[in-house]
């Protein structure tokens, strides 16, 4: 083994330092054994065996199902300077060949696969021909019924072992309740594998949720804070994103339209773009996403109830997955919740699968609806318990207000039990408000005594606490019969006033409050300087926006605004490779942007470059100290600390090589003090001081 773990995350990957678990999981990985690994998206699992590939002598084989998610990471890859490649049914013969003898002569390092090519016959005795060193399994959870995304062609994965066995594997998933769990590590036959669960806590997604009445325009003002952001709206139907996505087209947004009715060719190029940040906002049906790996977005709405919190938190994970904050907004109403039991109910499947749907729709709708902490909701889900709520979810950050809502409730149970229990909830709310429309006449509902008696109260907040009161569950709906609302048993005590109802008081605009907090953004304009080259940069390599840098590694620089390449790796997300590739045309954005800056208050850095800009021009200290109007001793400061930290200066220029090698031995005998003074006195002043300032810089660059 060559360099350390950490050595490889600092000098590849440019980070400084591992995440929770990710250390741990490496080390065990390297050490030869097996791994389940469940952390939840975002959190940096790719790590966890790209590290061990680049330890471990041999070959990684990765396997992944969609080969969008793994041509994404085999760029990135690359773009750090990893022999990594990717097999799938596009590449041509000679691409496959020149594959083939890389592995042949032991060149790659990770082969990323999908699981039908990886076991076919003749790969495999090929694969046995050769060193493998780790077998990683990415979505593991496909290979199970019980997770929310099997894929037959996973199960055949479990003869791996068999067929290349002593080999470790790592097997890792963002979701899988426990029996999936279980069924992985059986299924792939390592029944006693140390599992590695992390918490599903997402720090830095605020989740908030709010009723469905009025979505089109709660989306436009939560769209105001998010002014050329990057996002995805889901919706449950096909006509839906169309219409959406066209809808917000008109109102001036950069949006596009992805669904599985549309051409592969047209989904391609919405997926390409939306990478690249050309589209802003992708409108989706859930076919949307798991080859999506763009850790810039910002905002995940969910324009219908998703069908349950499995397939609600993977949607959500796509968003801040830089660590940066994001928002998730979730609408529901009782028509979604309707219109998914109904697929359900006519889909395929035999009883007991059709119950567990039903089950898994009903703790979705209760984590949309709660008065309580959503995300306490969702890891209880998961297997995660906590009482303490999380702080970034709308109950947290703005706990309901509950009020006395017993006349409210008593109104309405009435007026349904009075119109029959047979009407549905719109017409049940014409009546409660006395509308003279066609449908409530016609019934001679306006002679029933409720008949106006909720006047006082707009449409929406009716629909809101009428929807509480299901929730309650003292209201059902009758699906079966035009979805009529009922009574129930729990109804009696209510309308006798023997039981009082608290419900959550109805807040329009709920959904949209602004929350500004920690880890916000900085948009600022060298921001979109940054960005703008990124564009410009990605588009000239024919790679993805991200692979240049991502969103967190580009507000590090913003907010460090480093002027020499050395300061650059100091950013996360820059190590050597990157420096190298992007680090001087980076240092020229920042240069010419600090440079162009006329603050009143003077920015860290600026005084440097403009002493650098004029010894460019070929101007000696002392020309530059009178036209900065500075000290010279200053000059020769800035000259030695631009030269120390690695800008290309000749500095024997200013100071001979001969008279720099004695100050520099003379420096280190006195142990490199940090005053000039000593290293002056040891030299009998024989040295003017502006000398001995760069000396010791030549010295502290030879020794960096
Ligand atoms: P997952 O597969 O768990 O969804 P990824 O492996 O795609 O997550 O990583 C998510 C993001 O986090 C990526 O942008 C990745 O580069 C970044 N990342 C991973 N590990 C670290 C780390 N130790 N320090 C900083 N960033 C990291
Ligand atoms: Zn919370």
């Amino acid at each position: 083994m060559s360099s350390s773990p950490v050595e490889i995350l600092q000098s590849t990957f440019g980070y400084k330092s591992f995440r929770p678990m990710q250390g741990e999981i490496v080390d065990h990985i390297i050490a030869g054994d097996s791994a389940l690994v469940i952390l939840p998206t975002g959190r940096g699992k790719s790590i966890c065996f790209q590290i061990p590939a680049l330890c471990l002598e041999g070959l990684t084989i990765v396997v992944s199902p969609l080969i969008a998610l793994m041509t994404d990471q085999v760029t990135a890859l690359k773009e750090l300077g990893v022999a990594a490649e990717c097999i799938h049914s596009g590449l041509s013969i000679e691409e496959k060949r020149r594959i083939n003898d890389m592995i042949q002569d032991g060149k790659l390092k990770m082969l990323y696969m999908a699981p039908e090519s990886l076991l076919q016959g003749r790969f495999l005795s090929f694969l046995r021909s050769v060193k493998v060193s780790l077998l990683a399994i990415d979505e593991a959870h496909c290979i199970s019924v019980w997770g929310n995304d099997f894929r037959p062609e996973y199960t055949k994965l479990g003869m791996l072992r068999q067929q290349i066995p002593n080999v470790p594997m790592i097997a890792l998933t963002a979701t899988a309740d426990s029996a999936t769990q279980q069924d992985i590590l059986h299924q792939l036959g390592m029944p006693d594998t140390k599992m590695f669960l992390g918490s599903f806590e997402r720090r830095n997604l605020t989740i908030r949720a709010s009723a469905g009445q009025d979505r089109f325009s709660k989306i436009l003002r939560f769209l105001c804070r998010f002014k050329n952001e990057v996002g995805i709206i889901y919706c449950l139907s096909r006509k839906g994103v169309e219409s959406l996505s066209n809808k917000l087209k008109e109102a001036g947004y950069q949006s596009a339209y992805y669904h599985a009715g549309m051409n592969s060719i047209s989904r391609n190029r919405v997926q390409q773009r939306f990478q690249n940040d050309e589209i802003k906002i992708v409108c989706a049906t859930i076919a949307f996403g798991m080859g999506i790996d763009k850790s810039n977005v910002r905002f995940v709405i969910h324009y219908n109830l998703p069908k349950n919190i499995e397939g609600y938190y993977q949607e959500i994970g796509r968003a801040g997955r830089d660590g940066l904050d994001s928002e998730c907004l979730l609408f529901y109403s009782w028509a979604d919740k309707m219109r998914l039991q109904q697929f359900m109910d006519d889909g395929e499947g035999n009883p007991t699968f059709k119950r567990v749907q039903t089950e898994k729709l009903d703790r979705m709708w209760e984590c949309a609806t709660a008065a309580s902490c959503r995300t306490n909701l969702i890891l209880n889900y998961f297997g995660e318990f906590r009482a303490a709520g999380c702080g970034h979810c709308d109950n947290c950050l703005n706990p309901p207000k509950v009020f006395d809502g017993t006349i409210i409730a008593q109104k309405a149970l009435s007026a349904v039990y009075r119109t029959g229990q047979k009407v549905k909830m719109d017409i049940l709310i014409d009546v409660l408000r006395g509308s003279s429309r066609q449908e409530v006449i016609a019934q001679n509902y306006h002679e029933i005594k409720t008949y106006g008696a909720g006047r006082n109260l707009p449409f929406l907040d009716w629909k809101d606490y009428i929807t509480q009161l299901l929730n309650q569950g003292l209201l059902a709906i009758e699906y079966t019969q035009g979805s009529a609302l009922k009574t129930t048993p729990l109804s009696m005590g209510v309308l006798t006033g023997n039981q009082k109802v608290d419900l959550v008081k109805f807040e329009k605009s709920k959904a949209t409050d602004k929350k500004i907090n920690k880890g916000q953004l900085v948009r600022d304009e060298l921001f979109e300087k940054l960005r703008q080259w990124r564009l410009t940069t990605a588009k000239a390599r024919g790679i993805p926006a991200y692979a240049v840098f991502n969103d967190a590694t580009l507000q590090e620089i913003v907010q460090a605004k480093p002027i020499v390449v050395d300061d650059l790796l100091m950013i996360d997300g820059i190590g050597v490779k990157k420096k190298g590739d992007y680090g001087d045309k980076v240092l020229e954005v920042i240069r010419d942007y600090l440079l162009n800056q006329n603050h009143k208050k003077s920015i860290k850095g600026k005084t440097y470059l403009e002493t650098l800009k004029l010894v460019n021009q070929g101007k000696n200290p002392n020309q530059i100290a009178n036209e900065r109007n500075i000290q010279l001793l200053t000059v020769y400061n800035h000259i030695g600390s631009l030269y120390e930290k690695g800008e290309s200066i000749d500095l024997h220029q200013y100071v001979a090589p001969d008279i720099c090698e004695t100050i520099s031995q003379k420096w280190e005998e006195l142990n490199k003090p940090r005053d000039l003074k000593p290293v002056h006195e040891a030299l009998n002043g024989k040295y003017p001081y502006h000398q001995i300032r760069l000396g010791i810089s030549w010295a502290k660059r030879r020794y960096r």
